[in-house]
């Protein structure tokens, strides 16, 4: 499926079978899951992708083939695909154990083409194996929602009372590993999604409401996960002293000017970018041992624009996953 220009849906189509480069595996995609950053790119809100653009950051692959040196997974491996793709190793955020911020970085279905096809290739580097513990496409959303979630939490510090404003793909994984360490949960939906709300109880949350509405305790930290830039105060106000707010979304609208004092008395507005390999293999440690369990719609490789406007919408619950070949 393939991504030309913004606002027009993705187009279906036959390439040539990708070639594997050095240090590159070929893949035969198992399930790629969809991220709310497809629907950045489609709409044109993150604008330098390559084009035209295969895009999924969230493959599930068995290894088919490999290129020139790539002798890490053997044939019939079943591995995962992240965002990062590549890094250059060289600049001062790769030197100093920052790849996520690395400046020369190429990421998965953004500057690569990636798993919204039967084919992909990836450099093996980049590739993670998966727990067996999960089928494929259940393992798909821990790929981004799953492991750039697991970063956010990470920053957000030590967090008793843990705030999540928007419950999709990433809030219904990390809320079961922030219950898993102990935290409590504070679920923010839309306004009125008692169905979202009651999905955050059954994971574990101790409340769930809507963004508009004030905890019943102060937060000690949040995430926001909706792209929606006025949630930034909203959950600043909603904080005690000294907490970390962290925006784990790529795009966001624009935050509104707020009062000073919502901000005093140490509390931090911060953002996540991207991840590193590390945080993918402590993150895909982790999930199995909770247990994560994944809830999730899938849809066959040519439904790719109906998840993606179900995301949009907000029509299912957790993640939704594109399985190549379900339809036939
Ligand atoms: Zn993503
Ligand atoms: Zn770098």
């Amino acid at each position: 499926m393939v991504f030309e220009r913004a606002g027009e849906p993705l187009r279906p189509a036959e390439l040539p079978d990708p070639t594997p480069g050095p240090g590159q595996v070929l893949l035969a995609v198992r399930a790629c899951g969809v991220c709310r950053t497809d629907l950045h790119i489609v709409d044109g809100e993150l604008n330098e992708p390559k084009l035209p653009l295969v895009p999924g950051h969230q493959i599930v692959a068995e290894v088919v083939g490999a290129g020139e040196g790539a002798e890490r997974f053997a044939p019939g491996a079943r591995v995962g695909v992240p965002w990062l793709g590549w890094t250059d190793g060289t600049c001062r955020y790769c030197a100093s154990g920052r790849e996520n911020l690395c400046d020369g970085a190429r990421f998965t279905g953004y500057d690569i083409d990636g798993g919204y096809a039967e084919l992909a290739v990836a450099d093996e580097r980049f590739c993670f194996p998966l727990p067996d513990d999960y089928p494929d496409e259940q393992a798909a959303p821990l790929l981004c929602a799953g492991l750039i979630g697991y970063r956010a939490l990470r920053l957000v510090g030590e967090a008793e009372r843990i705030g999540f404003y928007g419950f999709g793909a990433a809030a219904h994984i990390l809320c079961q590993v922030a219950v898993h360490e102990g935290r409590r949960v504070f679920a923010f939906t839309r306004e009125g999604d008692a169905e979202t709300q009651a999905f955050a109880r059954g994971l574990g949350a101790e409340w769930a409401g809507s963004s508009a509405e004030a905890p019943p305790q102060q937060l000690d930290g949040a995430i926001v996960f909706a792209a929606a830039g006025e949630l930034m105060p909203a959950a600043l106000a909603a904080s005690a002293k000294g907490a970390r707010v962290i925006s784990a979304g790529i795009h966001m609208s624009d935050i509104p000017a707020f009062p000073y004092e919502i901000l005093w008395e140490e509390r931090t507005l911060g953002s996540v970018a991207n991840l590193t390999r590390r945080d993918g293999e402590e993150f895909l440690a982790i999930a199995p041992r909770v247990p994560v369990r994944t809830e999730v719609t899938t849809y066959s490789l040519e439904d790719a624009n109906q998840a993606l406007a179900d995301l949009r919408a907000g029509r299912f619950r957790g993640a939704a996953v594109l399985v190549p070949g379900s339809s036939r």
